[in-house]
């Protein structure tokens, strides 16, 4: 029988992600699906912690093996900020890619060290057992936007050996080499060593 795994989220662009990577081996379920419409905490100050409390709160409420992700993007002369404040770096409420982008590159002006990192945190929750998963995808911080897919901070990530940003490569490529898929990839091995 295939194994349930509920995704702790509604984001349809993470979902098509992870389910292409997860294959039909998993029975991927999503926080509709399961009839939660609830406001999830994320009140932690790691990415493993955020992670953990989304999966901790599916788990404990509706018993469900479940997974749940977390990202930051790393910046090295800032001392890894934004990182977990990644989606409310400019404020307000969050999720407001425009403001945080410019803030990120009104705080590296004139800043020559612009190395910076995506990282995700994937926590799983198997018949109560927890394990977490990393993925990491180096690069620089630009000094202009370039490029119109994706989402967030593409505009001005540029990952190491490519010469385009995220939003410039596309979703094909970046799917490739995505901190979020080598974290996936990485769950993924692990649930098919476990079958
Ligand atoms: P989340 O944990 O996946 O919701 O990510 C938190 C924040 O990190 C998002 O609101 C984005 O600002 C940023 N972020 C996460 N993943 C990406 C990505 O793949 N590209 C650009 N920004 C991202």
């Amino acid at each position: 029988m295939k194994r349930k795994l509920v995704f702790a989220t509604n984001n349809a662009h993470k979902l098509g992600e992870v389910s292409a990577i997860l294959g039909n081996q998993i029975e991927l379920l999503n926080l509709k699906d399961i009839n939660c419409n609830d406001d999830i905490p994320e009140t932690a100050d790691t990415l493993e912690g955020n992670a953990l409390l989304k999966a901790r709160y599916i788990y404990d409420k509706f018993g469900v093996d479940c997974f749940a992700d977390d990202t930051g993007l790393e910046v090295e002369a800032l001392n890894g900020a934004p990182g977990v404040y990644s989606a409310r770096y400019a404020g307000g409420d969050g999720h407001d890619s425009e403001a945080n982008m410019n803030k990120l590159l009104e705080n590296l002006q004139g800043e020559t060290n612009r190395n910076a990192r995506f990282r995700t945190v994937v926590a799983l929750i198997l018949e109560g057992k927890e394990y977490l998963f990393e993925g990491i995808v180096n690069g620089k911080i630009i000094e202009a936007k370039r490029g119109t897919t994706g989402f967030g901070y593409d505009p001005i990530f540029v990952p190491e050996e490519y010469t385009e940003t995220f939003a410039e490569l596309g979703e094909e490529v970046k799917n490739q080499i995505s901190h979020r898929s080598r974290a996936v990839h990485k769950l993924c091995k692990f649930l098919n060593s476990i079958q």
